[in-house]
């Protein structure tokens, strides 16, 4: 069982499958298909339990936190960061 469809998830579940295990993957968001996402712009579901996270820097900057909880985790967001 993996709690979480993130890559962490899939890195545990795909060897299992692989050798013809049975994988049982708890997620707490919503599936958003791709088509979807490139529709509304958005990688998750407000479902309840797995409303977006708006937290932000603890120390008052501008980093709020950027996990995805939806099905894919958090490898499913884009955000074209280009380090300076
Ligand atoms: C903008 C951005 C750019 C990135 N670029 C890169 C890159 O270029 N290269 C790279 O290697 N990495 C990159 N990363 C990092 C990479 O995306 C993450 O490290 C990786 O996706 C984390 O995978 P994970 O499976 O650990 O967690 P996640 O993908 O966050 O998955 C966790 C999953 O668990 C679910 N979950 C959480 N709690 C529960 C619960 N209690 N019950 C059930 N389900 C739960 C969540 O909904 C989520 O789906 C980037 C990340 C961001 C945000």
């Amino acid at each position: 069982m993996t709690i979480g469809s993130g890559v962490a998830g899939a890195l545990v579940a795909g060897p299992v499958l692989e050798a013809g295990g049975t994988v049982v993957m708890i997620e707490r968001g919503a599936l958003v298909p791709w088509a979807k996402q490139i529709e509304l712009g958005a990688w998750e579901a407000d479902v309840p339990g797995a409303e977006h996270n708006h937290e932000n820097d603890p120390a008052g900057d501008d980093r709020p936190w950027t996990s995805v909880f939806g099905v894919g985790g958090s490898c499913l967001r884009w955000a074209g960061v280009s380090l300076e």
